[in-house]
């Protein structure tokens, strides 16, 4: 095996070489005979990648722990086996989504016409991931771009290349080579593929390449959906079981090392729960990966060394209560809690995408509410909270992609909830039916019958 993962050179995969304006080309072509449209084509293809992640699922295991540590289990729970649920949520309801949806006629047309919607899909849609959760993000869009119909390039991360590697050799054997393309590569790549006219962009990364995703999709007038990230705030309430909370945030935020769009960047507190919450955070850390995280195989690691630099500058932002260290050679970061975290301080400035939870201490709701609003909306917005008035008020007073009470990202894995965000976390959702909605156009149709 080559270190990228690759086996030899000579497993050539079947158009390695093609430029993207010749993939696209090639797949309008197909999209064009109408051979993605029947019902059967789509659950084919599902089924296809569903056996790829069955059958493949260790070598794909095995690519996520030398791009970022994930262990096995982790490796099936929020990556293989997440999107072999969503393959089977929407084989299940396929048929049902697509179903036309009828719509009332007024009167002044005449009692014989009829009106309905009808889902078409769009054409060959580019999906771009990125390396945090490389295959799952990557893998969940393309589940929604064929079940809808259309013609896939796919574009892994270059910052995840074992997963990137192991994406393209088995998407094109397992899946119909005529109708999806992976493109791996970085910046380059990216750039030349943005160049072509797609007929949607569903993009997951950064708002800073969002930006750049969506004006060179303004060129062709491409709508993109953007999947992006930014700080979501977990508020904890007076009063609350700080044992069972410390238990729940450890577990979402540590997560992959803390690089998970959806994890519980920060809390907000009131100083007395702050103080409760520092031991119970020890303790709940300890409970998930042992007196020494270095040595649990559960633990992940941070991706690159640009990021660990990155991450561990943000450490002198506050008192670390828990954790606190690192090691540059095995991008290793430990569990780390900071308390007495500033507002203004580096560690609020940015989205931390790593193992580090600040606690800002507030006086308590109304300036929660107020925090978070003067701030990006948030891909997700957490509270644990025994009341019905700060669930509600948080439910009406503030705007975010999700909201979760009492366990942070489980929301994203309810297949009948969409995800996505809203401002800068933001546009567009997917995941089961609306993964249909995103990569369909949901026509009108108006019948008038010529016969009186
Ligand atoms: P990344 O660096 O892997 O970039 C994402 C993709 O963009 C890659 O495929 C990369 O090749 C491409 N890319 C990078 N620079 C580019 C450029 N200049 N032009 C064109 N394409 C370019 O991933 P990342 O952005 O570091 O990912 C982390 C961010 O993604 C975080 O902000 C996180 O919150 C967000 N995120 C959001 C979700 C979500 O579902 N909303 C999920 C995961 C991550």
């Amino acid at each position: 095996k080559l270190p990228n993962g690759k086996e030899t050179e000579d497993t050539m995969r079947p158009h390695e070489s093609e430029q993207p304006a010749d993939a696209v080309a090639r797949l309008r072509a197909f999209f064009r005979t109408g051979a993605t449209k029947p019902l059967a084509w789509r659950t084919g293809r599902l089924r296809a990648l569903r056996a790829m992640l069955t059958e493949r699922g260790e070598d794909f295991a095995e690519a996520l722990h030398a791009d970022l540590g994930k262990s096995r289990a982790e490796a099936y729970r929020t990556e293989i086996d997440f999107t072999v649920r969503e393959i089977d949520h929407t084989l299940e309801h396929l048929q049902e989504w697509l179903r036309p949806e009828p719509a009332a006629v007024p009167d002044r047309l005449g009692a014989d016409a009829s009106a309905w919607t009808v889902l078409d899909p769009l054409g060959v849609v580019l999906v771009i991931a990125p390396w945090n959760y490389p295959a799952q993000l990557l893998l969940a869009p393309v589940v929604g771009a064929l079940a809808a119909g259309n013609c896939v390039v796919a574009k892994p991360s270059e910052l995840a290349p074992a997963t990137s590697a192991a994406l393209a050799r088995y998407l094109p054997e397992y899946l119909d080579a005529r109708a999806v393309a992976v493109v791996e590569g970085g910046v380059a790549e990216t750039t030349a593929l943005l160049e072509q006219r797609f007929d949607h962009i569903f993009y997951t990364g950064n708002g800073a390449v969002g930006r750049i995703v969506m004006t060179a999709a303004a060129r062709h007038l491409t709508p993109v959906t953007l999947e992006l990230g930014g700080k979501s705030p977990v508020f904890v309430d007076r009063g609350t079981d700080v044992r069972t909370v410390a238990a729940r945030l450890a577990a979402g935020k540590f997560l992959n090392a803390g690089q998970t769009c959806v994890a519980p960047d920060y809390v907000l507190t009131d100083p007395e729960t702050a103080r409760a919450l520092e031991p119970a955070l020890a303790e709940a850390v300890g409970a998930l990966y042992g007196a020494d995280p270095a040595a649990s195989g559960e633990y992940g690691r941070i991706v690159n060394t640009r990021h660990f630099d990155r991450l561990t500058a943000l450490l002198a932002s506050g008192r670390v209560v828990v954790g606190g260290g690192h090691d540059r050679a095995a991008k290793y970061i430990a569990p780390t809690v900071l308390a007495g975290v500033r507002p203004d301080s580096p560690v609020m400035r940015e989205e931390i995408f790593g193992p580090i939870l600040p606690i800002v201490e507030v006086p308590g709701l109304d300036e929660a509410i107020d925090f978070v609003n003067e701030r990006d909306k948030p891909l997700a917005l957490y509270a644990f909270t025994e009341a019905d008035t700060t669930r509600r008020r948080l439910a009406e007073e503030t705007s975010s992609g999700g909201l979760g009470f009492g366990l942070p990202l489980a929301h994203l894995t309810v297949p009948e909830l969409p995800f996505g965000g809203v401002g800068e976390s933001g546009m567009g959702r997917y995941h089961g039916r609306y993964s249909i909605e995103t990569f369909s156009h949901r026509k009108a149709v108006l019948d008038k019958p010529l016969a009186a």
